[in-house]
């Protein structure tokens, strides 16, 4: 038998998957999208100077060796452009549904019923959900009175409004997260006057962007094993030096003495760098990494308010101290990261509640399997996102588990993982979470408002490979 597979959304999670079910030879599945195109978060996050501060050669799928990226660290439109030619290449455009969000999916014993938001639409019945919806879909909105009031215009970095030419404007944005980071230098060149609301300062350390030329294009292509050979070295230094940081171990001083010496390299006020120095541990929050964020809040025509603001009025924004009059606000407020799939409802057995299960924090077996939720798998869930290397990697480990489920799966089987499996990870989990540096001593998007971290894996990339790589099925049981 063939299972029936339902993939829930078509970014890089849900394409991976797709296409290696693809290459096995199991085309009974179907992407479910919400949008009208691919690409997931790189559809969604256009705003100027939108890219990735991981490179290139190492944020992309293993399997596709691309050798044309033009830079290091290439812009949003060559990664969708990346995502849209493995989509052809490997044909799997065809199997995606476009602008059908999925509401809920129901397990009624047996099978997935899958419910969308598609007028008229009946449930449909599928063995096995694939979730690739992402940690960081739903844009943050922040909870500051009188937002409705403004009279100017205003909108979010992940629904940046292209229509509104920023020229000669007054424009606040609030928030100065790697998304603020990166739009902010192409905001200062065309407003007039930018205001930066920064809550919290972030470590930030330089981005050694550079072009690829046609020689290194053709290098690339033509020299057997050079792009996997730079490819493994960008991922080895990610893992060799950035992760003892975030762990707290060697490298955590020389994070943070290379931030410093980026921020007195780069600022030369010592008030402004002042208020640009955090208190906190390097990697504590995601450490920002770019080269033009910092001489962008040195032009004259930027400010960095660090005042709280109280509210937002018909003229702009309103902090304890003074008025801050706009006539546009940019939020770089982040995402809705911990309410993972939200707001889809999602009933396992028994009708158990996914949401409920997950009051205290979502939490799953490798971040990819929940107890009572049988054949339902996660791409990018619980646990797995990284601070320091390449979230494709960790994409590609979940794949490479679901597949090698796929056997027993196509069998008939309905696999949940084991309840003392769970625990254990769970235990695992707390025990590796303790010597990591996200726990104390700041807020970010990696925990709960109670302060569980929900979202990062707290072990080497290279280890959760391996726990990926072990034979499935002992971990699971047959309901
Ligand atoms: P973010 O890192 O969550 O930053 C949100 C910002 O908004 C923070 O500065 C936060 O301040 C501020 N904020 C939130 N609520 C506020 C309020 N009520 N009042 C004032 N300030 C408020 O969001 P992001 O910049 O969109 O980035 C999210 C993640 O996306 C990144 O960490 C990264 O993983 C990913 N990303 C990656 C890249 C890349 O190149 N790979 C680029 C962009 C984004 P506090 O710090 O005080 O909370």
């Amino acid at each position: 038998m063939t299972p029936k597979v339902a993939i829930i959304g078509a970014g890089f999670g849900g394409l991976c998957m797709a296409i290696r079910l693809e290459r096995a030879g199991i085309r009974s599945y179907t992407v479910f999208e919400k949008g009208d195109d691919l690409g997931g978060t790189w559809r969604d996050n256009t705003y100027p100077g939108a890219g990735c501060d991981i490179p290139s050669h190492l944020y992309s799928y293993s399997f596709e060796k691309y050798t044309s990226w033009t830079r290091r660290y290439p812009g949003q439109p060559e990664i969708l452009g990346y995502l849209e030619h493995c989509a052809d290449k490997y044909d799997v455009r065809r199997q995606i549904r476009f602008s059908t969000e999925v509401t809920a999916a129901a397990f009624d014993g047996s099978h997935w019923q899958l419910t969308t938001a598609t007028p008229g639409a009946e449930p449909e019945a599928f063995d096995v959900v694939v979730m690739g919806v992402g940690q960081l879909n739903r844009p943050h909105l922040p909870d500051i009175p009188g937002m409705d009031e403004f009279e100017g215009t205003s909108f979010h970095s992940a629904r940046w409004n292209h229509e509104h030419d920023l020229t000669g404007r007054r424009v606040a944005v609030i928030g100065n997260g790697s998304s603020a980071a990166q739009f902010i230098p192409r905001v200062a060149e065309q407003a007039e006057r930018l205001e930066v609301f920064q809550r919290t300062p972030n470590w930030v350390i330089p981005k050694p962007d550079a072009t690829f030329g046609p020689a290194a294009k053709l290098a690339f292509h033509f020299i057997p094993g050079l792009q996997r050979a730079y490819r493994e070295w960008i991922y080895r230094y990610a893992e060799g030096t950035l992760y003892p940081a975030l762990a707290q171990g060697w490298s955590q001083d020389l994070l943070k003495k290379r931030a410093l010496n980026h921020l007195h390299d780069q600022v030369k006020d010592p008030r402004l760098r002042a208020r640009l120095t955090p208190d906190y541990p390097p990697g504590c929050k995601r450490v920002v990494i770019d080269s033009s964020f910092y001489p962008a809040l040195c032009r004259p025509n930027v400010d960095v308010v660090t005042e709280k603001i109280v509210r937002i009025t018909p003229k702009g924004v309103k902090t304890a101290e003074s008025p801050h009059e706009v006539d546009t606000i940019i939020y770089a407020t982040g995402f809705r990261s911990t309410e993972f799939l939200s707001p889809m409802r999602v009933t396992g057995r028994g009708g158990r509640d996914l949401a409920e299960q997950w009051a205290g924090g979502a939490e799953a077996y490798l971040g990819i399997s929940a107890p009572n939720f049988p054949n339902l798998f996660m791409l990018y869930g619980p646990n797995t996102n990284l601070g320091h290397n390449s979230i494709v990697f960790m994409i590609e480990c979940q794949v490479n588990h679901i597949m090698a489920c796929m056997p027993y799966l196509s069998q008939g089987m309905r696999l949940e993982v084991r309840p003392e499996v769970m625990a254990a990870w769970r235990d695992q989990l707390d025990a590796a979470m303790a010597r990591m540096v996200w726990g104390d001593g700041c807020q970010s998007w990696y925990k709960t408002a109670e302060g569980r971290v929900t979202n990062n894996w707290p072990g080497p990339s290279t280890l959760y490979r391996r726990l990926t790589a072990r034979p499935p099925r002992p971990a699971y049981r047959q309901v």
